[in-house]
């Protein structure tokens, strides 16, 4: 009943920008990616017009914009260096994000207590819709989802790329050693998981012909524009192209679920 009445608030969103584009939903998801090693990647934010959006209250609110925490960013959690503090203080951080991770989306076994959450993510997992594709995710990504979808159509973003596919929550962590990926979390989605590269996987991705082929940015090395990675790191999405899995379809929610919105009136 619960999960129900949930499905249908977030259904009930309504997308102020016009432009509306009507897809075929098609979700998938591919193998996850495995992770070999990281940098610290930077994160961007492009500033554009205010967008809103109508919650399932009908209170029209403003989208806050905000960048990716930094304690969640997985780059940050294996520095490059044999220095031993640098290294403990990094796996501090990746600590903390399973820490963070847990109480807010959920418990999965074998990372964090479920003390601080006695629900695994899959408890939280909602079904919605992203430019006309559907996908599950954790319930609370759904209205920074929602903010994303307002901006890609409140501009020309909106019609630069039309995507098929998209994945989102899985129940099973593909990472291997001491790493959970933020899909067992259900904050992380895969846009075209066939048509945008990741060239840092593992095999077979090094040998696809995009990967092998050695395009000069990874812009060429992925059918999603960079208008789309600018909009979704308006709002606390952070994109993995930047990581040294340059795993261009893969975008994870890392603001804070808690500040998505605001009162359109104190928005600056
Ligand atoms: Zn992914």
């Amino acid at each position: 009943m619960y999960a129900v009445r949930r499905s249908l608030l977030a259904a009930s969103f309504v997308v102020l920008a016009s432009g509306v584009v009507v897809l075929p939903a098609r979700g998938d998801d591919a193998p996850a990616p495995v992770a070999k090693e990281s940098i610290a990647p930077a994160a961007s934010a492009a500033s554009a017009e205010k967008i809103s959006i109508a919650t399932p209250d009908g209170k029209i609110m403003a989208c806050r914009e905000q960048s990716p925490q930094p304690f969640l960013v997985r780059g940050n959690w294996f520095p490059k260096t044999n220095d031993p503090e640098k290294v403990k203080a990094a796996r501090k951080l990746l600590d903390d994000s399973i820490k963070y991770r847990t109480e807010k989306y959920g418990y999965f076994e074998g990372f964090g207590s479920p003390k601080l959450n006695p629900h695994p993510p899959r408890h939280y997992a909602k079904s919605t819709t992203f430019m006309g594709m559907t996908v599950q995710v954790h319930e609370r990504i759904i209205t920074p989802l929602k903010c994303v979808e307002a901006a890609l159509k409140s501009g020309p973003a909106g019609n630069e790329y039309k995507p098929r596919a998209m994945g989102g929550i899985r129940f099973k962590n593909t990472y291997r050693g001491v790493e959970i990926s933020n899909h067992v979390y259900g904050i992380a989605i895969d846009i075209e998981p066939d048509r945008n590269t990741c060239c840092g996987c593992v095999a077979p991705w090094p040998d696809h012909p995009l990967c092998k082929a050695n395009k000069k940015t990874i812009w060429e090395r992925m059918a999603m524009p960079k208008s789309w990675v600018d909009t979704f790191e308006r709002f606390g999405f952070y994109w993995l192209g930047h990581d040294v899995l340059q795993d261009t379809m893969h975008f994870e929610f890392l603001g804070d679920p808690d500040k998505v919105l605001e009162d359109v009136a104190t928005a600056p």
